[in-house]
């Protein structure tokens, strides 16, 4: 990963939050692993909703109170 350039970590994020599948075509397109595919996310404040299963940046996954609450800004009520 510390090969990586900038923007392919860019074009990852992008594709890993812009498609239902994005992980899964991110995971093709890159050739990390799950595992490193989710450190490099987590690096760039992305993670993976539990509410929803879709991928948004972390600050979506706190509520009013700055607390998590298993929800994104998408599938909060
Ligand atoms: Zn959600």
């Amino acid at each position: 990963m510390a090969h990586m350039k900038r923007q392919t970590v860019v074009d990852l994020v992008e594709t890993v939050v812009g498609y239902a599948n994005g992980f899964d075509r991110a995971l093709v397109s890159s050739a990390l692993s799950k595992a490193e595919l989710k450190d490099l996310l987590l690096d760039e404040n992305v993670e993976q909703c539990p509410g929803c299963r879709w991928w948004v940046d972390s600050s979506e996954l706190l509520n009013e109170d700055d607390k998590i609450d298993g929800h994104c800004e998408n599938c909060r009520d």
